[in-house]
């Protein structure tokens, strides 16, 4: 590790980074993170590092976001500890080779997938859940048997500067390494070769990502961010969804890739619906501690609120605390800035719209979203809502929660990213699924070899076809 910046955040040298991968690659050479023992050992070290130092964690949280010990443990520390203790419960069926059914024309036979780790992965973590950004994927890569080069956001540096102290303490520190650092350091580590590339941040980032990635034909995953929208329909149960959508806008002060970001309301329901949702918008933005991470996010978020054309309620903001009161935007032009880019702070468009269809039309006329929420009592309108939009995820009369499924695959579609995570598709995100079939030589019919007469022809043609 580094010399220590000013804030007490280390930062790797740059000349390190290629040793590091280097180092991780020769123990992947070494064969040792194929054994599931071995893997098993890394998972029950991460979750003693996190029942052990959740303290610490909590606090270098607190640092760089604001956020209380409560809002971390469910943020950040309890997904990751529910993804470890269900990776572990399943992770001798994941890891097992999968039999595939064999077409008689190759038979007799046995076909399995295999699966097998990529080799050194490299993760990019984001800043708004620091823990849970970096720590999830990795939980995945250790699984799969890779070994994993970790690199947390420079905007959440105590945490940064945590998880490089901490993980060579729980894990096999020839096997697992963290880089500390900035843009720079991210390119130094971006120009080396990765047997996968796993990444956290904003669509613009993640396209410097996949430049860098196709530069050695690394498969990558983008975990990408954007505009999740909120479809309210005229007979939704607007005390709840008032209620849950103001909740999923505040938490961690919006700075959340899955948060509602704006609202597309029926006509008809539309003034109680603000109604409620002002006062319920109020309520969580006053319980949340957090803060805006920065002041250029502070600066970006309050820039927002101008030059729109709709109305604004609430707005007030102190950049001395970089905090922004819970505020809605009523009827912004679509093409304004609000609703062009993804807000990641307490501000929620409300657009009228005379229909489901309408709502619908708006959606698709947009980049495909990471996640689509719809709150309505009708099960028709739920319907042509899932089958008419495309998303990473849907909430139907939730927010956030689909994330906490750890079974439901995590992951954008389009401009939200590319691949997915969580449970058993994480396991197969870090591993290769090798194809073997396998061929007894007892028989061994001659009619598969050429020169092919007319009655072997005849056969093929007839059993192949
Ligand atoms: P970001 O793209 O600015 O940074 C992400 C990571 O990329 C950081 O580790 C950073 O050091 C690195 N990075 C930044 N600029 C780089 C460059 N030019 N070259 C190489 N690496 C670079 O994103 P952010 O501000 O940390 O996070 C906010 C964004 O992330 C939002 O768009 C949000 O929606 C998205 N996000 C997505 C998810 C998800 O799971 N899909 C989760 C959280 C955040």
């Amino acid at each position: 590790m580094g010399k220590p910046e000013e804030d007490g955040a280390p930062v790797t040298a740059p000349c390190d980074v290629a040793d590091e991968v280097a180092r991780l690659r020769r123990t992947f050479g070494s064969g040792r993170t194929r054994s599931l023992p071995w893997r098993r050992e890394q998972l029950e070290g991460l979750l003693r590092l996190l029942d052990e130092r959740e303290p610490e964690l909590a606090v270098a949280i607190e640092q760089d976001l604001g956020r209380n010990a409560i809002g971390s443990f469910m943020g950040d520390i309890a997904p990751v500890r529910s993804e470890i203790r269900h990776t572990l419960k399943n992770l001798e069926k994941w890891a097992r080779p999968r039999k595939v059914r064999v077409p008689v024309t190759q038979q007799p036979g046995v076909a399995r997938e295999i699966p097998e780790p990529k080799g050194t992965v490299l993760v990019i973590g984001a800043w708004n859940f620091p823990i849970l950004l970096t720590l999830h994927p990795l939980v995945s890569a250790i699984a799969a048997g890779n070994t994993v080069l970790l690199k947390p956001s420079e905007l959440s540096p105590h945490v940064a500067a945590a998880l490089a102290t901490l993980l060579p303490l729980y894990l096999d520190p020839s096997a697992v390494a963290v880089v500390t650092g900035g843009v720079d350091v991210s390119t130094q580590v971006l120009a080396e070769r990765f047997d996968h590339i796993f990444f956290t941040g904003s669509t613009r980032v993640g396209q410097v990502v996949l430049e860098a990635a196709a530069k050695h034909l690394t498969p990558v995953t983008l975990e990408l961010g954007g505009k999740s929208p909120v479809i309210v329909t005229a007979d939704a149960d607007l005390d709840v969804a008032a209620r849950r959508i103001a909740w999923g806008k505040c938490v961690n002060n919006g700075q959340a890739c899955i948060a509602p970001d704006y609202v597309l309301v029926e006509d008809s329901v539309r003034p109680q619906f603000v109604e409620r949702l002002l006062t319920r918008l109020q309520e969580s933005a006053k319980a949340e501690p957090t803060r805006m991470v920065n002041e250029a996010h502070f600066d970006r978020v309050v820039g927002l609120l101008d030059g729109h054309g709709g109305d604004v309620v609430g707005g007030t903001h102190d950049r001395a605390t970089l905090k922004i009161a819970g505020t809605v935007v009523t009827d912004p032009d679509p093409d304004s800035p609000v609703m062009q880019e993804e807000i990641f702070g307490p501000v929620l468009p409300v657009m009228s719209v005379p229909s489901l269809a309408d709502a619908v039309a708006f959606v698709n006329d947009r980049p495909k979203p990471l996640a689509l929420y719809v709150f309505s009592n009708s099960g028709r309108s739920v319907d042509t809502v899932v089958s008419s939009t495309s998303s990473g995820s849907v909430g139907v009369n939730q927010v956030l929660y689909q994330m906490l499924v750890p079974e439901l695959p995590f992951g954008g579609v389009g401009e939200s990213g590319m691949g997915s995570y969580h449970g058993r598709k994480g396991f197969d995100t870090f591993s290769h699924l090798k194809a073997v079939l396998h061929k007894p030589t007892v028989i061994d019919l001659a009619l598969t070899y050429p020169p092919y007469g007319p009655i072997a022809s005849r056969i093929l043609r007839r059993v192949m076809g």
